[in-house]
């Protein structure tokens, strides 16, 4: 427990004083929790669901409901490009991160090690931690894949490669040929790939997601991780699965029957149903999510000692500030002067450092211009 830290995003809007004369309203861009709602299709099944006597009321098969694992095997194969069996590949967890935690904890012993990008999501060191491994991170260079860098740092202790496409906090949506080399990599030293792919959807500018595991020879050596909370604005819910291999699928399902038994059954039923009926909702969602992109993009541009690039995907901008403080002391002066939450970019890594995280995954359009208007007053004050 020693070496693991509380959640950055969890913790971020903690303890801003000023704000307590209830002058202005706290804006909070610390998380990814999406401002739309769920898809009406997705709530109408759970209400369904609700009416029927006992049986969502009650575990569901530990695996998850057989009719989520189907279509959760039917998508992967259909939009993914990799086939898996869902009585035998795919387990449902509470929210990804259950899937990710589960499988951390089913390949790493004591002492193992896990590559993990710097940077990249906050919640990975802390899961590797819990689990007695080492994270060693690999430092992305402009945004990319530094496969040498990778490469090097690999040891025989070395597991497992986590990693999330695209990207938070950067953005960055890995191409086929920079997946490719991964492959190798994991064939080469008998590793395991993690892949969470939850932000797939979001993807800009005529980008195309590329599944890890649908690459040649990938399939065996990799952990497909992936859940509802961001494209169908489910985040309360906590459904997510893992598909792989069927020898780790099973090592994991006895992790998880100890830890939860089964994931909240009448929320499996709505979900469901989200792929297969809810494609012009995801639709809608990412065009609006495209809007708050470019507007930003624009808005941000006047603000001085912040520099950054357009995020390929996902739903923040990753602003690196030369304002001399510390990421953690910049993101808490920002919240007390300007109730604008960010998140301090060291959490993501140490080359985080000197960056705040801002998500508009909860920024409406009208108000982009107040939150950036909060960040250049705030760092008008903060920075000579
Ligand atoms: N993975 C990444 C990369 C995330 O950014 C988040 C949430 O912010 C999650 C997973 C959590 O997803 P879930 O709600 O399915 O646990």
């Amino acid at each position: 427990m020693r070496s693991v830290q509380p959640k950055a995003t969890n913790t971020a809007a903690e303890g801003i004083p000023s704000f307590e004369r209830g002058e202005r309203e706290v804006l909070s861009l610390a998380t990814a929790r999406p401002d739309l709602d769920t898809p009406a299709v997705v709530k109408a099944a759970v209400i369904a669901a609700i009416q029927i006597p006992h049986t969502y009321m009650t575990y569901t098969a530990s695996r998850g409901l057989p009719e989520l694992r189907e279509s959760v095997a039917l998508k992967l194969g259909a939009r993914n490009g990799v086939a898996y069996d869902p009585e035998s590949e795919v387990l449902i967890t509470a929210g990804t991160h259950e899937a990710l935690y589960v499988g951390l904890q089913a390949v790493v012993e004591p002492g193992d090690e896990v590559l993990v990008l710097d940077p990249s999501w906050v919640a990975y060191n802390g899961m590797i931690g819990l689990a007695g491994g080492v994270a060693r991170m690999v430092t992305l260079r402009d945004n990319r894949l530094d496969i040498d860098a990778l490469k090097r740092a690999i040891t025989p202790r070395t597991r497992a490669f986590v990693f999330n496409n695209p990207n938070n906090p950067t953005g960055t949506v890995f191409t086929r040929e920079e997946l490719a080399a991964v492959v190798d990599l994991l064939a080469a030293h008998d590793i395991l790939a993690i892949v969470d792919e939850i932000y797939e959807e979001f993807v800009y500018d005529g980008r195309q997601h590329v599944s890890l595991a649908s690459l040649p020879g990938a399939r065996e050596r990799v952990l497909l991780i992936n859940g509802y909370s961001k494209a169908y604005a489910m985040t309360g819910w906590r459904v997510g699965y893992a598909a792989g291999p069927s020898w780790l699928i099973d090592r994991m399902l006895i992790i998880h029957q100890h830890l939860i038994s089964s994931p909240c059954a009448f929320a499996q039923k709505g979900a469901s149903v989200a792929y297969s009926e809810a494609a012009e909702h995801v639709r809608a969602m990412v065009a609006t999510y495209d809007r708050r992109r470019l507007l930003l993009n624009e808005a941000l541009a006047a603000v001085p000692k912040v520099s950054y690039s357009l995020p390929e995907g996902a739903c923040f901008y990753f602003l690196r500030v030369d304002s001399g403080l510390d990421s953690a002391t910049l993101a808490k002066t920002i919240a007390s002067r300007e109730g604008l939450v960010l998140t301090p970019g060291g959490a993501f890594g140490p080359s985080g450092e000197r960056h705040l995280r801002f998500s508009f995954a909860a920024l409406p359009e009208a108000r982009v211009g107040e939150a950036v208007g909060r960040l250049a007053a705030a760092l008008e004050a903060i920075v000579e």
